[in-house]
């Protein structure tokens, strides 16, 4: 059986790399994540990586389409009664058809057999493609800065500063792209274009480029995952208030992006900028460097030429869509990682698998910004395989739903405007707020007395 699921799994595609160590010291040594430590994985830094899948530890192997029991470790959250507890832990009861669905529970399939079900073509990558996205992008943005300017007036430059927010958050998407290596298989090209795209906008290319790998590669892992993670209740609790009220009252967590950039989130530490960071390995201090020296310039840039047009010009230009972006940013990557109707799970130790965590990633619709920030909606089949170019994306996802069932939440349809995701921000802000300290499948759960107001001392 172990043979069978080597060749599946070892197929045509390489299996995204799996980190020889988690870059973060939180999980326990008991954690089987530890294990991989030890695998022999290539320490080249393409993106793509192939995994000797046979020294994968027997849990890894074992036949998922066998295993369909409630996990063993389940972090149960006491109820007053079954109906309460499922909907705390986020088992489906649909009764009426007598199905129960529990979404922590390990899938009946194969990441092989969602790969499978993807369509050839939607793995290639044409860079003649992914640059017209560059230049459509490109042309916009100055269009956008021209017009602005030449109008002047304050009926204009509302609308300039909406839509070129959504522009720089586009150039983001299309860097992001060039960090997965989905823009081209050229690693110089994605490099090259990667830094001019995110050093425009003030994103550290390989800095992030690398902490994004890391979310991709431990994505739904409570303390492994890199961005949108929950907190545990331990870390939760020593938060201080204006921390904690920062963190949960829109907008705060809106303009994070920066800030997390520079420090992380609570509970890790390490810059994107420093090349000496617990972010990453010393054999990528090069990349560290040569992405903070083309911030650098950058920002130099942006200094001249506000002495050169006067730094109010430089705020409507520049600085109102800078934080557009920021926020368009936080908006879509929390909502990918949070905010579904039912609650979703997130593992640690053997609980935890590329697979099983992956799944808990969401899709969204946009709306008419679906096109404009490169369908980055589509996120499931983009965690998974993150090689897929982003305008296979949406045909990628149709064709893997099948296999996924219900473990695929279709998105709701959006109007237009993507308004009707502000209302599960702001409930997901209210409820999301930390997950307990043990428990190999966890719950997000909520703090009643969220900024300690009249409540007791939560240490
Ligand atoms: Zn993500
Ligand atoms: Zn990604």
């Amino acid at each position: 059986m172990a043979a069978s699921w080597v060749l599946s799994e070892s197929g045509i595609r390489p299996l995204p790399r799996i980190y020889p160590q988690p870059r973060t010291s939180v999980a326990s040594k008991s954690d089987n994540l530890y294990k991989l430590r030890s695998l022999p994985v290539s320490r080249s830094h393409n993106l793509c990586y192939n995994f000797k899948v046979s020294s994968w530890p027997s849990y890894k192997r074992r036949n998922w389409a066998l295993n369909v029991a409630a996990p063993v470790n389940m972090d149960v959250v006491s109820g007053e009664n079954d109906k309460e507890r499922e909907e705390i832990n986020g088992v489906v009861n649909n009764s009426e058809e007598g199905e129960f669905f529990d979404p922590g529970a390990p899938p009946p399939f194969k990441l092989a057999d969602i790969r499978a079900a993807i369509p050839k073509h939607c793995w290639v990558k044409n860079p003649w493609r992914s640059m017209s996205y560059v230049l459509r992008d490109v042309v916009a943005v100055f269009g956008l800065a021209a017009t602005a300017a030449y109008f002047n007036n304050w009926v204009v430059w509302p609308l300039y500063w909406f839509c070129q927010g959504t522009m720089f958050w586009a150039l983001f998407v299309l860097g992001h792209d060039c960090g997965h290596g989905s823009f081209s298989n050229n690693p110089k090209l994605n490099s090259v274009v990667g830094h001019l795209l995110h050093s425009s906008i003030l994103v550290p290319y390989h800095g992030w480029r690398i902490s994004h790998r890391t979310h991709h590669q431990n994505h739904g892992h409570v303390e492994n995952d890199e961005s949108w993670h929950p907190l545990s209740k331990k870390i939760f609790r020593s938060l201080d208030n204006v921390t904690k009220t920062l963190r949960f009252t829109l907008p705060f967590p809106m303009l994070a992006y920066p800030f997390y950039l520079w420090s992380r989130s609570p509970g890790k530490k390490g810059s994107h900028f420093h090349p000496d960071s617990d972010l990453f390995v010393p054999n990528e201090r090069k990349d560290i460097i040569t992405s903070t020296a083309c911030w650098t310039a950058m920002a130099a840039l942006l200094v001249y030429l506000n002495f050169a047009m006067g730094p109010l010009q430089m705020l409507k230009l520049y600085g109102i869509p800078y934080w557009i972006f920021v926020m368009w940013l936080d908006f879509v990557t929390y909502l990918h990682h949070r905010g579904h109707e039912d609650k979703l799970p997130w593992y640690r130790g053997k609980e935890w698998s590329y697979l099983r965590g992956g799944l808990t990633t969401l899709d969204r619709d946009y709306g008419w910004i679906n096109n404009m920030h490169h369908d980055i909606g589509t996120h499931v089949i983009h965690h998974l395989f993150p090689q897929i170019p982003h305008y296979h994306l949406v045909e990628a996802t149709k064709a893997a739903k099948p296999v996924l069932g219900k473990y695929y939440r279709e998105p709701k349809k959006s109007r237009p405007l993507p308004l009707h995701l502000i209302g599960s921000l702001i409930k997901s802000m209210k409820e999301d707020h930390y997950v307990s300290d043990s428990g190999d499948v966890v719950y997000y759960q909520k703090e009643p007395n969220l900024h300690g107001i009249g409540s007791e001392k939560t240490e």
